[in-house]
């Protein structure tokens, strides 16, 4: 399968949602992907680790959101679904929440319909977007029947702004988002850092690079900056694995494992 739809999956050049769907242990991935992927761990032998509790902190901060009573979702930079998916998580606090997905890689449209199974009280959807494109995606029709922007929504840019480096604007595309939600909206957040081991980041960065894909690491100053205006959540901007583990097992790593940031924050 090369082609999806007509979609060229472009399976000879390593992509990242293959590439970080390798590292969750997935079996959505392709030759150049793991060969990638090797040079990858050749580097940061831990790297499976930093993707497993990447994504958990995505469980924790959206069980907490849905347990605060936010029952809509907007994901961007989804990934290849792996189950728990976002929308399982939030249903399960609150059937009735409603999830729009988006992505701009076409295997994770391909794959896409392992993420529309949702609860009947609630409503998952999927667009295919370029988060750089704020104003195509805001736009869409499937985002706008599928979520009310005049009631809090919470965005996630879960490992998604590393790949998106500055001479793109990432700030202002942020700020676009956050200016088209209202008021006790939420933005949860996750970002590569070289601030732990920046040597091995440094060399992280060039495998990206090398196999075609942009890879920014942002220091913890430059993360924060992404929620400026609005009010960061306990504890604040942390490693992935301090923010609010909920067992010892999601507590064990180190910072150097993790290397990526997270943080929740409130628009007042
Ligand atoms: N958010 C998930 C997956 C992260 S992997 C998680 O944290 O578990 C990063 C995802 O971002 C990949 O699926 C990749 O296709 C997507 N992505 C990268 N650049 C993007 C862009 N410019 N617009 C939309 N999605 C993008």
């Amino acid at each position: 399968m090369t082609d999806y739809d007509g979609v060229n999956l472009e399976l000879h050049r390593a992509h990242s949602a293959r590439m970080y769907d390798y590292f969750l242990g997935g079996i959505t991935n392709f030759a150049a992907d793991r060969e990638a992927a090797g040079k990858a761990k050749a580097v940061m032998p831990w790297i499976e680790t930093t993707a497993r509790i990447n994504r958990a902190f995505m469980h924790r901060s959206t069980r907490a959101l849905a347990e605060a009573g936010i029952d809509q979702f907007l994901d961007i930079g989804t990934g290849i679904p792996t189950s728990p998916n976002l929308h399982e998580i939030a249903q399960r606090v609150n059937p009735a929440a409603k999830v729009v997905y988006a992505d701009n890689d076409p295997i994770v449209l391909a794959h896409a319909k392992a993420l529309l199974i949702g609860t009947t009280e609630g409503r998952t959807s999927y667009v295919q977007a370029d988060v750089t494109d704020p104003a195509a995606l805001l736009a869409s029709a499937e985002l706008r029947e599928t979520l009310d922007f005049s009631r809090p929504i919470a965005l996630s840019l879960n490992a998604l702004l590393h790949f998106v480096p500055d001479e793109l604007g990432t700030y202002g595309i942020v700020e676009l988002f956050k200016g088209a939600l209202v008021s006790g909206s939420a933005l949860a957040m996750t970002h590569v850092t070289s601030d732990f081991a920046p040597g091995e980041i440094a060399r992280l960065v060039d495998i990206y690079q090398s196999a075609g894909t942009a890879l920014q690491s942002r220091s913890e100053q430059e993360f924060t900056r992404f929620f400026a205006g609005w009010d960061l959540v306990a504890p604040g901007v942390v490693p992935t694995q301090r923010w609010r583990p909920d067992s010892a097992k999601a507590a064990a790593a180190s910072d150097i494992e993790s290397s990526v940031y997270a943080a929740v924050a409130l628009k007042p």
